[in-house]
């Protein structure tokens, strides 16, 4: 027997205290279950129109795809996650050709956190140091591991996690969608339980808040959190561009 599962979702960008422009972008598309943070880098508005492109085309793909999504099915379905991990390519070769027509476009990027409910079944593909979050019986689980030179040190054992929060290259990721036509993706998937929270941000958010402090303000503020911890992050200075995306889970048997 498949539960049924309810979503409620929210998301919010915000430009920050400091940065002219916003370069992230989120999408919230109910129909699909799909829920994307995108977080672009270049000049010359390169990082806005990649991180756009990148949501956009990632939803194209699901819809042109969405056979593939439909029907009972044993998880995790490999067809699923090798799909998103399609769509998150199908969009970097959207950016990366892009760029070919514009040279001031040169070198765009974005990263690319995507999270698609099937069933009572989250599947994320992910590229980049925007998160997912999973926020269960009072605890937080950081679902994605970020593909930035700090983290790549700290999963060596080079630097501690303290060392990497405050290291001056700890913008710097190793992976991005669009940079190039292809990227490796990182999918990880898991059966949902009744009253998880997810949450999906980029770093303007998880470099100024602490993963107890997502999780504290989420039990607190539900749904409304995403405009308390834009707050917060701006409060501590905002000087990246904040986005979040929330989702409560209702699972019940059918
Ligand atoms: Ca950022």
């Amino acid at each position: 027997m498949v539960n049924k599962v309810q979503l409620e979702s929210s998301g919010a960008t915000d430009v920050g205290q400091m940065r002219s422009t916003n370069q992230d972008a989120f999408l919230i598309d109910e129909p699909q279950s799909l829920y994307i943070v995108a977080d672009g880098m270049g000049g010359h508005a390169g990082g806005e129109i990649a991180s756009k492109l990148c949501v956009d085309e990632i939803a194209q793909y699901a819809r042109d795809n969405q056979a593939v999504f439909a029907g009972e099915r044993k998880h995790p379905d490999p067809k699923v996650a090798g799909t998103l991990v399609e769509a998150v390519n199908y969009a970097s070769t959207k950016i990366y050709e892009r760029a070919l027509e514009e040279p001031s476009l040169k070198g765009m990027g974005t990263t690319a956190t995507v999270l698609m409910v099937v069933e009572d079944y989250a599947y994320c593909a992910h590229v980049g140091d925007s998160r997912l979050y999973l926020l269960r019986c009072g605890y937080i689980y950081q679902l994605t591991n970020d593909h930035s030179l700090v983290s790549e040190q700290v999963r060596a054992g080079l630097l501690t996690k303290e060392e990497a929060e405050l290291h001056h290259l700890r913008n710097v990721i190793t992976r991005s969608v669009g940079y190039q036509e292809e990227e490796d993706v990182d999918t990880t998937s898991l059966r949902l339980e009744d009253g998880d929270c997810l949450l999906i941000c980029s770093d303007g958010l998880h470099g100024k808040v602490t993963d107890q402090e997502l999780s504290l303000m989420i039990e607190k503020h539900g749904l409304k959190a995403v405009e308390e911890l834009i707050k917060l992050a701006n409060d501590r200075g905002g000087d990246d561009n904040i986005t979040t995306v929330i989702l409560k889970v209702k699972v019940s048997a059918k």
